[in-house]
């Protein structure tokens, strides 16, 4: 079965086609900047193990117009889609085959995400109009959150906040966070019925994950995306007395300090840049705010790491991901510093080789494994669509 996997943005639209008999991609691209002066859309297909790139840049003032670009380069079959969406509130527990109701209750759940539900909504629709007849599942990046107690999700609010107005955790990136749990289990030679993990996806956006025994028992990012460890350009968790105070003190609207919370805080607040690539050269030419900005980034992950021991009981891994997670040697060694009373050591040489493979990191004598495990959310998102579409069948 050929699984289009789709991931529709406020301004771009990501896809890839696998082969899931095979296990294998056939063809992937982005198209970006929709609605600007100039999109650019670039594709690549895989044939015979070559690779062919395409790059097209001209207006794309639509969705619609980006979604028939795509199709136009795919010359291979489909016969199902699979899409990411953002936000499932507590309507979806699993993936989903889409219909009229779960569209609207996709649209329902606009208010908890408004920048990424409705573009997803649109991509769904563009798909069912470009392949129709095509069965297209939904993919929600809070399914793998779900099974979190409420002891974990609900906040310190009067109650009625929750009943009414589902203001709650609900985690991001969970197709991330079950993909390289599943893996790491996998390349354990175990069940996830059998280990602990904390899971840590590190990129633009940060999160991490407390894992037992398969079940997500609690995560960092919260009713939005916006809590947990700070982030490239977010805040992550913040005393909420701040937002009044800084209102009251600044004359800042609250759309203003929106913008400030996800835009302009976070690692670029402290030093001014969010990618850590360039705050370590940053940092290596004697800046002390990028030293500033690696020491609290890692400071805060190694405290989730810390508080998800705790609410594990044991642990068995810790699993890095995402373009931090799988690259940055100096986050990960200074967020590990010093745990070794905890049971967790890393080895130094093994942390600094570079490698695009699954690896371990952990010296001999550390209890707990350490892994980097690359993730792959869109290999996810096709393998549940095909469970979804085995089950429904
Ligand atoms: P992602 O959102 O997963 O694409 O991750 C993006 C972030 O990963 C970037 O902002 C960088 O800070 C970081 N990153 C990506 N590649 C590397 C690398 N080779 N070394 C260090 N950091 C990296």
């Amino acid at each position: 079965m050929n699984v289009l996997v789709i991931n529709t943005g406020s301004s771009s639209l990501k896809y890839q086609l696998f082969d899931m008999d095979k296990q294998k991609v056939l063809a992937g691209g982005v198209v970006e900047r929709i609605g600007e002066d100039q999109g650019l859309l670039t594709h690549k297909t895989v044939s015979s193990g070559k690779e062919q790139k395409t790059k097209i840049s001209r207006p794309i003032p639509s969705h619609q117009e980006a979604m028939h670009l795509m199709a136009e380069q795919i010359t291979q079959k489909i016969d199902a889609i699979g899409h990411r969406v953002v936000q499932g509130g507590e309507a979806f527990k699993e993936a989903t085959r889409i219909n009229g109701a779960v569209k609207a209750a996709i649209q329902a759940n606009n208010p908890l995400a408004p920048l990424h539900n409705p573009p997803n909504l649109i991509g769904i629709r563009l798909a069912e109009d470009l392949f129709p007849g095509k069965p297209q599942v939904a993919v929600f990046d809070t399914n793998f959150h779900q099974t979190l107690p409420q002891k974990a999700y609900l906040y310190g609010l009067p109650y009625e906040y929750y009943r009414d107005y589902k203001i709650r955790k609900y985690g991001f990136h969970g197709t991330s966070h079950k993909y390289v749990a599943n893996k790491t289990c996998e390349l354990m030679g175990k069940t996830p019925e059998q280990v602990n993990l904390i899971t840590l996806h590190l990129g633009n956006g940060c999160s991490i994950c407390a894992i037992k025994q398969g079940k997500c028992q609690d995560t960092s990012m919260g009713m939005t995306p916006l809590a947990g460890v700070m982030m490239g350009t977010r805040s992550g968790d913040l005393d909420p007395a701040i937002f009044g105070y800084l209102m009251d003190h600044t004359g800042m609207t609250q759309k203003k300090l929106g913008e400030i919370l996800n835009k302009k805080s976070g690692l670029r607040g402290i030093c001014g840049l969010n990618d850590l690539r360039d705050i370590h050269e940053q940092a290596a030419r004697g800046d002390d705010r990028a030293r500033l900005a690696v020491d609290m980034f890692a400071y805060q992950i190694k405290k989730f790491i810390g508080a998800y021991a705790a609410v594990l009981g044991h642990v068995d891994g810790l699993v890095f991901t995402a373009g931090i997670g799988e690259n940055d040697e100096i986050v990960r060694a200074k967020a590990l510093a010093e745990l070794s009373f905890f049971g967790i050591e890393i080895d130094p040489e093994k942390n600094k080789a570079r490698s695009s493979a699954p690896r371990t990191i952990h010296g001999p004598d550390s209890k707990i494994q350490i892994w980097v495990v690359p993730t792959n959310e869109e290999l996810q998102i096709a393998t549940e669509t095909c469970q979804v579409l085995k089950h429904s069948a």
